[in-house]
């Protein structure tokens, strides 16, 4: 039998915080984490980039982790506005998120793009988060499988282990919705990921595959509990730790 994969509970704060109260936010998070004496989950944070440093500054001997919300393909160089997975790393970032479908949209990421920021993280030596999830129009055409298939196969980085990567299932029509799949919907895409990974991988089975989309603190144990979801990918709900820490505590 191999091990139970432990599970992730990621906060993604987007384009949202302001240093003062980020700061007392993350205290309050890393001060609750750190009662518990063996959390069984890991967490983690991707402020945005301006507050990274300070963030795995005040998580420091705490069990949350800090990370990015993307990175850019190449190490340096003249890619204004942009950071490197490295200088993600250099702040004190321990995973680096790719391939989220508001970049895909709001930036045309392809496929192959997502991939190459994905190898970029693996090369500065933290965790790739890649994410993936179907539109609305590709669920009510019946495409959500095909398109894991294609999402997952080509955006996934060459050299990817369980250990240096990590899929989120984020199906973009219940990104800050407050719509969620069902469960068993939710099954039966985690189960195709696997299978996919199973093709790419010898480790496929060690592989974390977290949920995104709408997860709160009512609804992440119900969620939590459908086999090979290994944890979540919050967005708006990780804002605040009075928020957060419920979605953590129901895999602590
Ligand atoms: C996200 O941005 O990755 C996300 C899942 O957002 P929300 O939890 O707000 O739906």
């Amino acid at each position: 039998m191999s091990e139970p994969r432990r599970k992730l509970i990621a906060g993604n704060w987007k384009m949202n915080g302001m240093a003062d109260a980020a700061l007392l936010q993350i205290k309050d998070l890393a001060a609750r984490a750190s009662k518990i004496e063996q959390p069984d989950c890991d967490v983690l944070i991707c402020p945005p980039a301006t507050l990274l440093r300070e963030m795995a500054r005040a998580t420091v001997g705490s069990p949350v982790k800090t990370g990015g919300q993307d990175c850019h393909a190449a190490e340096k160089g003249a890619h204004t506005g942009d950071i490197s997975a490295e200088m993600v790393k250099d702040a004190g970032g321990h995973y680096c998120i790719v391939g989220h479908s508001e970049r895909r949209a709001d930036h045309g990421e392809s496929n192959a793009v997502v991939k190459a920021k994905a190898e970029a993280a693996l090369r500065a030596g933290i965790v790739a988060i890649v994410c993936v999830g179907e539109t609305l129009a590709e669920r009510d055409a019946g495409q959500t499988l095909d398109v894991m298939t294609d999402q997952v196969r080509n955006s996934l980085p060459a050299g990817a282990t369980a250990t240096n990567t990590v899929i989120a299932y984020e199906p973009v029509w219940a990104i800050g919705t407050g719509k969620t799949p069902t469960p068993d919907d939710v099954a039966v895409v985690h189960a195709h990921i696997r299978e996919q990974l199973a093709g790419l991988l010898n480790d496929a089975n060690r592989m974390r595959i977290l949920y995104g989309g709408s997860v709160k603190g009512s609804n992440a144990a119900e969620l939590m509990a459908v086999a090979n979801v290994d944890g979540a990918l919050v967005g708006g709900a990780s804002l605040t730790a009075e928020d957060f820490w419920p979605i953590v505590n129901c895999c602590i």
